[in-house]
C-alpha cells in the first residue's frame, strides 16, 4: 500500500512582547497604551481564519519587554532560543514579534548570526491591538504568509510592515507613530506582500547567517559597544565615561560624511591607542562614509561603516570584536556584511 503523508508548513512564532501586544482602555487610544500584555498565542488567534490550512504554527513567549529595554543579552537570547526551535521542532520558517523600537536592531543582529537557511521574520506593530485600524494582526499575518513562503529561503532575516517586505541590514523604524514608519533609505523594499502573495524585486545583496563567520554557539554575552552622538559643540566626555565603563568598540555618529571633530579626534587616538576600535558611521540617516574621506582613516586607525547606521554598526562591531580586533580586518567585515 503506498501511503502520502503531507507535513503542513510549520511556523515557530516567538513573542517578546512591544505594541502588537498592546492594549489601551479606549479604541481610539493609539498613543498612551501598555505595550507587551498579550501573549503570542492571543495576537494570533485572530488569524486562524485567515491562514492557509496547510500552515501549523507553534507559539512561544520568550518575554514580555517594550523593545527600549532589549539588550545585547537579549539578542543572544532570542539567537540561542531560534537556533534550539530549529533543531527540536523543525519548523519551516520563524516569526518573532517584538516591539518596533529596536526591531531593527535585533533584526540585524540575527541575519548576521543565526545559522539558517529558512526564512526568519521580526514584525511588529505601530498601534496597540485595542486600536481602531489595528496594523499587528495584517502584520502579522504577512509575516507568518512571508516565513511559510519557499521563495525567500536564503534571504536571511526580513521585516514586514505594512504590506512592504524588507531586508534586515537595510531597514529602518522612520517615524515615531505612522504605521508607514519602516523604510529603506536608499535601497527601497525588497517586495511586497499583495493579499498573501510575496512578489519579490530583488535579493538582499550582502552576506548574511549561512553565509557569514558569525555565530552565537557557545557565546554567552557580546563584547561592550557604545555610541558617541556628534553636535555642535559636543565635548569627549561621552567617550571618556566609555573607555572608563570597559567598552570596547565606539561607534561614531558623526556628522555628514562622517567627520570627527578636533576635540573628538584627541579622545578617539586615545581610545585607539588602547586597542578600542574606532567606527565612523553617519547620523544623517542615508548614504555612504566614505573610507578616507572625511577622516584619513589608514593613518587615523578607524573604520567606516559603508552604509550602516550608527545602531546597525554597533550590531556588526558586536559580532565582528568577537572574531577579530584589528582594524584592517574589521574593516573588510564592514566592506562586506
Ligand atoms: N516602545 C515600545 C517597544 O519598542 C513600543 C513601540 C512599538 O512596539 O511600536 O516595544
Amino acid at each position: 500500500m503506498v501511503e502520502t503523508l503531507m507535513r503542513k508548513t510549520r511556523i515557530a512564532v516567538l513573542g517578546t512582547g512591544g505594541t502588537i501586544a498592546g492594549e489601551a482602555s479606549s479604541a481610539s487610544d493609539v498613543l498612551s497604551y501598555q505595550d507587551s500584555q498579550l501573549s503570542a498565542a492571543d495576537t494570533l488567534a485572530p488569524l486562524a481564519p485567515y491562514l492557509p490550512r496547510e500552515v501549523e504554527l507553534l507559539a512561544l513567549q520568550i518575554s514580555q519587554l517594550g523593545s527600549e529595554n532589549f539588550s545585547t543579552d537579549t539578542w543572544l537570547l532570542l539567537a540561542h532560543a531560534i537556533s534550539r526551535l530549529d533543531q527540536t521542532e523543525e519548523p519551516d520558517g520563524f516569526v518573532l514579534t517584538q516591539g518596533t523600537d529596536t526591531l531593527e536592531e535585533t533584526a540585524y543582529f540575527l541575519h548576521l548570526a543565526l545559522k539558517t537557511a529558512k526564512p526568519v521574520v521580526v514584525v511588529g506593530a505601530m498601534r496597540p491591538a485595542t486600536a481602531i485600524s489595528a496594523d499587528g494582526p495584517l502584520n502579522l499575518l504577512r509575516a507568518v504568509q512571508l516565513a511559510a513562503s519557499p521563495q525567500v529561503r536564503g534571504f536571511g532575516v526580513m521585516v514586514v510592515a505594512n504590506e512592504r517586505i524588507f531586508s534586515a541590514r537595510e531597514v529602518t523604524k522612520s517615524h515615531t507613530s505612522s504605521i508607514d514608519s519602516f523604510c529603506s533609505p536608499e535601497f527601497g523594499c525588497v517586495g511586497y506582500m499583495q493579499n498573501g502573495d510575496v512578489k519579490l524585486h530583488r535579493m538582499p545583496s550582502r552576506h548574511h547567517t549561512i553565509n557569514s563567520p558569525f555565530s552565537v554557539s557557545g557565546l554567552q554575552s557580546l563584547p561592550k559597544v557604545d555610541i558617541v552622538y556628534a553636535y555642535a559643540g559636543a565635548g569627549s566626555e561621552s567617550i571618556r565615561a566609555f573607555l572608563d565603563g570597559g567598552t570596547r568598540g565606539l561607534v561614531h555618529a558623526g556628522t555628514g560624511n562622517g567627520s570627527i571633530s578636533s576635540v573628538h579626534q584627541m579622545a578617539y587616538r586615545e581610545a585607539i591607542l588602547r586597542g578600542v576600535a574606532v567606527v565612523r558611521s553617519s547620523r544623517t540617516g542615508s548614504g555612504l562614509v566614505s573610507r578616507n574621506g572625511a577622516v584619513d582613516d589608514d593613518a587615523f586607525g578607524s573604520i567606516s561603516s559603508d552604509t550602516l547606521s550608527p545602531q546597525k554598526a554597533r550590531v556588526l562591531l558586536s559580532l565582528a570584536l568577537t572574531l577579530k580586533q584589528d582594524a584592517p580586518e574589521l574593516q573588510r567585515y564592514f566592506d562586506n556584511y
